[in-house]
């Protein structure tokens, strides 16, 4: 199985940790140079049974500027295009403006959405279901996987969740 993951969340909320933790194991591509296309590639994972190419997608961000519009919609078609997309969000810190504004975004969109609780390190475990039904209320999420991408917490869970859209 192979396919295209694009990743959106507010900065600070674990993208490029998440990175890390699952390219780190398989190495593969890691590029960080400045974004020359559309999309930067931010790494390929490979192991026996699967290969995933994440995207970032940087123009997921409030509106500042004409350019900010095309890069808002060329984020979009970005995610129309995709097997699936990860909306990371940070568990310390709750729900806030920033997760709102990308799940307006994701309203239009038809891929299915992975709903990434990071950080759950952070959190008291009987605080991660009501968080979870605040998120509901934003999107009708595909999957729903609390990790921690710092410490590996239930990443692989992650992986195997996104490979059921490739
Ligand atoms: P990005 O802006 O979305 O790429 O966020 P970063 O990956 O740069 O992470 C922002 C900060 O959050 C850094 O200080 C990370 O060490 C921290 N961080 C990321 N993931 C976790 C996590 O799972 N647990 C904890 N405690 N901190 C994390
Ligand atoms: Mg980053």
């Amino acid at each position: 199985k192979s396919g295209f993951v694009a990743i959106v969340g507010r900065p600070n909320v674990g993208k490029s940790t998440l990175m890390n933790q699952i390219i780190g194991q398989k190495i593969a591509i890691m590029s960080d140079k400045p974004q020359t296309t559309r999309n930067k590639i931010h790494g390929v994972y490979t192991s026996e049974d699967k290969q995933i190419v994440f995207l970032d997608t940087p123009g997921i961000h409030k509106r500042q500027s004409k350019l900010g519009d095309f890069m808002n919609s060329t984020a979009l078609n970005t995610l129309g295009e995709v097997e699936a997309v990860l909306f990371l969000v940070d568990a310390a810190e709750g729900l806030g403006g920033g997760d709102r504004f990308i799940a307006e975004r994701l309203k239009d969109v038809k891929t299915p959405v992975i709903l990434v609780l990071n950080k759950i390190d952070r959190i008291e475990p009987e605080q991660l279901l009501p968080m979870i039904d605040e998120y509901r209320k934003l999107h009708e999420f595909a999957e729903i996987v609390p990790i921690s991408a710092k410490l590996g917490n239930n990443v692989n869970t992650l992986l195997d969740q996104i490979s059921k859209y490739l």
